[in-house]
């Protein structure tokens, strides 16, 4: 084992749970592309297809988001080593879960708990409801939109529907940012995974348990905002890295894991 590997699972493996933050980095090897916008939170959407305002107010507008979104590429993209990492160390016990910036549903697909994920900016492979916040899967309303439903409405309460993705000009979902700090709260140390921790207020949720004087331990490609703070840089690919640090944080743990 590497020592940078050795050196982050003796930080990680002390008492107490760490948190998972997670950002595009860690969806590259599923063939999901990492572009950056100037909306840092617009990593995989134009914001100008994704503008809430004209979603909520024009129709010919809500059937090109429609016809734009359900041909997204990143929607068939499977789950890699690395989420599948990720969900092994919150079935060991080691972890307080997993905050992610991505909104390709990855996580959940790679089998972790809806009680360990908060996804900051929402899942695009789902959609929601404007006005009762029902959620639903995407098949379904794919399935009427290609029966001709241009503007298919909430089968609940005939409200607009949109992709459960955070939208351009819409804020942070309070629910899911209250538990992303609930989470870091009692973490102690966090796992940064392919996130440069430049897009706030996400990064703000890593960055904090650094300032408590705790392990951050980063693996991305290439440099962060934040690499300063942190205790162990390893550069390199998420699906190549977490798999061997996510074995040995595992077998360090011992009885400990469950
Ligand atoms: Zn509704």
């Amino acid at each position: 084992m590497d020592t940078d590997v050795e050196h982050a699972v003796e930080l990680l493996s002390r008492a107490g749970r760490f948190l998972v933050f997670t950002g595009a980095g860690i969806s590259t090897a599923s063939g999901i592309p990492d572009f950056r916008g100037p909306e840092g939170l617009w990593t995989r959407l134009d914001p100008d297809d994704y503008t809430y305002e004209r979603h909520m107010t024009d129709p010919a507008f809500r059937a090109r988001t429609w016809e734009r979104h359900l041909a997204s590429p990143f929607l068939g993209a499977e789950p890699n080593p690395g989420h599948e990492a990720v969900t092994r160390l919150w079935d060991a016990g080691l972890t307080q879960g997993c905050v992610t910036q991505n909104v390709d549903g990855l996580h959940r697909r790679a089998g972790l708990d809806a009680e360990a994920l908060v996804e900051l900016h929402g899942d695009a492979s789902r959609i929601a409801c404007t006005a009762c916040d029902r959620v639903e899967e995407l098949e379904p309303v794919r399935r009427r939109w290609e029966a001709g439903e241009t503007d298919p409405r909430c089968l609940a309460c005939g409200g607009i529907l949109k992709p459960a993705v955070v939208f351009f000009g819409e804020e942070l979902p309070r629910a899911a940012l209250m538990r992303a700090s609930a989470m870091a709260e009692r973490a102690t140390g966090v796992l940064v995974v392919g996130s440069t921790l430049s897009v706030y207020p996400a990064a703000d949720i890593a960055v904090s348990i650094a300032l408590r004087g705790l392990p951050m331990i980063i693996v991305n490609r290439g440099p962060t905002d934040h690499d300063r703070l942190a205790a162990v840089l390893i550069d390199g690919d998420a699906a190549v890295v977490l798999p061997r640090l996510a074995d040995a944080l595992v077998d360090a743990a011992g009885p400990r894991a469950r």
